[in-house]
């Protein structure tokens, strides 16, 4: 390999030979120095200025490949030591946890996996394998409570059916542990407030996994919005929904899922856009439209339409469904220009749009921002608001908002009538402390 490429060298053959041998001299230091246990690599030896005499260094550098005309990339991840990260307890091995935190771990920077928890034993000790996390460390659901003699576990990270979230927050406050748990919240607004009266009780941290308000792209949208960067917003239109498949799955329960698209996908919509604008709904009213010949919408609902009214009269319009093709994107419409993002809520791709008038051009953008791991940063924010004592951006509080919401808009499909919520001077009411980044 390096023989053809300095062969491709214009340079005279005894040259191309030096370099060629000192090259090799430079890799094999570097593999023996790695087989040494040394932190050190060839590109280490190639570009001396990254060599310290005074030993290692807290955080790596690298000079730019590329030129100032061209996108950043961000700064290097420069991952805490492992032994000083926050560690977690992941419950409940199912998709999410496998599809996406558990790898997403990978990009964190402040946070580990150190507990397992999960009623399938075999599977655990699997994942434990995959992972590193120690065969001690895995529990099931009935001696969970154990996990408060584990000094290895920081926080609790609940990624289980709805109906079990409010179970597990209070169990895990009482261990003494700090908890992330994911959206919704809970399946009623009573128990949310269980949830948070446990997690204050026990002077643990309680933080909603809404991954959307940590997300760059999002927070970038935010700012156009409050800062007016195209003028005032005069409306806000937003869908996200999916074909759901499997009749018997917990989703489709509503002893488990506490409701069908609104609490699980239609959530989506209800937190990005009172995140953007930062204020709270005045007035809700909702439609639903469900077919309930189809076996999987025996107990929840299907297509769910909804208005949302905030204080300066701004109006949001929302779409949610479990039985259209998956669709998941917003638009914010202001005086100057348009803009949002499709997707929107994926777990990847996300693509921001806009469109503004400049000459005798209508500009329509797609900007292109480096990809972040949107767990990742979520997971490092709760790692940070523990190791700080800061309060998480998206607290329990924020979750309750919004079962208020959604138990509104339940009630405004039934009675067929607006709903009035209680009105709030002020923005970011429910959020705790800015993430870092
Ligand atoms: P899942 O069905 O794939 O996994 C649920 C896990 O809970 C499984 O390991 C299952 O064995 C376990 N479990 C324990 N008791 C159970 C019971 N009585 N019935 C069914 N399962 C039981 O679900 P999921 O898609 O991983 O969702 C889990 C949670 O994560 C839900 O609250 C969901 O809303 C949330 N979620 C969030 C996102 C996001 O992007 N933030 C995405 C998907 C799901």
């Amino acid at each position: 390999m390096l023989h053809s490429i300095l062969d491709t060298l214009e340079l005279p053959v005894e040259r191309r030979h030096f370099l060629f041998r000192s090259t090799q001299t430079l890799l094999s230091a570097a593999l023996i120095a790695s087989m040494a246990g040394y932190e050190t690599n060839a590109s280490e030896l190639l570009n001396p200025q990254n060599t310290s005499a005074a030993g290692p260094v807290d955080k790596i550098s690298l000079p730019p490949l590329e030129a100032q005309t061209e996108q950043k990339k961000g700064p290097l991840p420069n991952p805490e030591p492992m032994e000083k990260r926050i560690g977690y307890a992941i419950v409940g091995l199912g998709h999410l946890a496998l599809e996406q935190v558990l790898p997403s771990f990978g990009a964190c920077e402040k946070s580990k996996i150190t507990a397992l928890v999960s009623g399938n034993r075999d599977k655990a000790l699997t994942v434990a394998k995959q992972y590193g996390v120690s065969e001690k460390s895995i529990y099931d659901y009935q001696n969970f409570d154990s996990i408060k003699n584990n000094p290895d576990v920081d926080v609790v990270y609940i990624i289980l059916p709805n109906c079990m979230h409010a179970e597990f927050t209070i169990r895990s406050a009482k261990a003494g542990k700090h908890v992330l748990c994911e959206k919704p919240m809970a399946n009623t607004v009573a128990e949310c407030e269980q949830m948070i009266k446990a997690c204050e009780d026990a002077k643990r941290k309680l933080m909603i996994a809404y991954r959307i308000q940590y997300e760059p792209n999002n927070t970038e949208i935010k700012k156009m919005v409050r800062e007016e960067t195209y003028g005032k917003v005069k409306s806000i239109v937003a869908v996200n929904g999916q074909n759901i498949g499997d009749p018997s799955q917990w989703r489709l329960n509503k002893k488990l899922a506490g409701g069908g698209s609104l609490p699980d996908v239609g959530i989506y919509c209800l937190n990005t856009i009172r995140f953007l604008i930062g204020e709270e709904p005045v007035e809700v009213y909702a439609q639903i439209t469900t077919d309930t010949a189809d076996p999987r919408f025996k107990e929840v609902e299907d297509v769910v339409n909804f208005q949302l009214t905030f204080p300066g009269g701004l109006r949001a319009m929302c779409g949610t469904s479990y039985s259209h093709h998956q669709s998941r994107n917003y638009r914010v419409y202001a005086e100057r220009a348009f803009f949002g993002m499709d997707p929107a809520f994926a777990y990847g791709g996300l693509q921001m749009h806009r469109s503004f008038a400049q000459d005798e051009s209508e500009i329509y953008e797609t900007p292109k921002r480096t990809a972040k791991n949107q767990f990742a940063l979520e997971i490092d924010h709760m790692s940070d608001c523990v190791r700080t004592d800061k309060k998480p951006f998206t607290p329990g509080e924020e979750g309750l908002q919004d079962m208020k919401i959604i138990e509104a808009l339940y009630l405004s499909a039934r009675e067929n009538r607006p709903v009035q919520l209680k009105k709030y001077e002020g923005k970011d009411l429910f959020r705790g402390s800015t993430p870092e980044k």
